[in-house]
């Protein structure tokens, strides 16, 4: 189970930019071109500096098709994304992606993490719903040292985490599921007031469902539920690909995990879809510490006066 039926050795498919353009339109547009200013549905093809622009035909507002999608403001052709779309299908690494696509680090980096706001805003609208089943668990140190052969660093300090899904009961079939992590480092996973937050934040609970709430026990050998598996699948792909993860960047890789383990064969195309819907992130808010504080906006006017200062 969990076996990937993509091996990178398999080589990498090869697009074309034009097939790009025409899947990402899809994904942008389902229902076919509309203004993003009136709405209206029918545009001009036009073209500025080699860049292909939809103008609208009753406003004439100009827009590309990376506006408003993952992608917008990319300098990195689309083929190259839709191919680190390919990949996510395994989850790999940075250093293996800008070796495999032939771009930088940090851009391949960039790339990776913007896929996965994706799949973060895509998370937030999906909340746990029916009959749940979740497992408090500790992402720790321990299991990249047992998993990984790279040897993890040692900032992997315990981290308490939480395995929900939704399950049908009849079949045992999951339809969602997440892994958070705690807010606290220094929280339990068995603490029932964790658990209650994880369902607060997380899951719809219609009236009283307490009863369709199935707990179990990381300690409890003999009860070892699909979440377990699921779980071992999640720690042991952290630690092969990565070497382990820090807490910092710990959720982003788990709602990967956990998307790709929804969608198995569909994740390209529901990654495509997804990057077509979201709006993008940049870099210093990927990694920004300064939570809260709004960067000044250098406007034409404010460009002019910083010119000024320049010259
Ligand atoms: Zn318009």
């Amino acid at each position: 189970m969990g076996g990937s039926r993509y091996s990178i050795g398999d080589g990498m498919p090869v697009y074309s930019e034009e097939d790009c353009e025409g899947a990402l339109f899809m994904a942008k547009w389902p229902n076919g071109y509309k203004c993003p200013r009136c709405l209206h549905p029918h545009h001009y093809n036009v073209s500025s500096r080699g860049r292909r622009l939809f103008e609208c035909m009753s406003c004439r507002h100009q827009t590309s098709l990376t506006a408003g999608t993952v992608l917008e403001g990319t300098r990195t052709p689309l083929f190259k994304w839709f191919q680190a779309m390919y990949l996510m299908q395994i989850g790999i690494s940075a250093t293996l992606l800008s070796e495999l696509i032939q771009v930088t680090y940090k851009t391949a980096w960039l790339m990776n993490h913007k896929l996965r706001y994706a799949i973060e805003q895509w998370d937030r609208e999906l909340p746990l719903q029916g009959q749940l089943q979740v497992l408090g668990e500790f992402y720790a140190y321990e299991y990249s040292r047992r998993f990984s052969s790279m040897g993890a660093e040692a900032e992997h300090r315990a981290h308490p985490v939480i395995v929900g899904a939704s399950v049908v009961e009849s079949s045992g079939t999951m339809t969602r599921l997440k892994i958070k992590r705690m807010e606290s480092a220094a929280g339990s996973p068995n603490d029932s007031c964790e658990l209650e937050r994880f369902l607060q934040n997380h899951a719809i609970l219609a009236g009283d469902e307490s009863h369709e709430i199935k707990v179990f026990d990381r300690r409890n050998r003999r009860e070892r539920s699909a979440l377990h598996a699921i779980w071992n699948e999640a720690v042991r792909w952290l630690a092969r690909t990565f070497g382990g993860i820090g807490p910092k960047h710990l959720q982003a890789y788990l709602d990967e995990f956990c998307f790709r383990r929804m969608f198995r064969s569909d994740t390209m195309i529901e990654l495509i879809g997804l990057c077509g819907m979201t709006n993008t992130i940049i870099y210093r808010d990927l990694v920004g510490k300064r939570g809260g504080i709004q960067p000044i906006k250098w406007g034409r006017k404010h460009a002019k006066s910083r010119q000024k200062i320049a010259s």
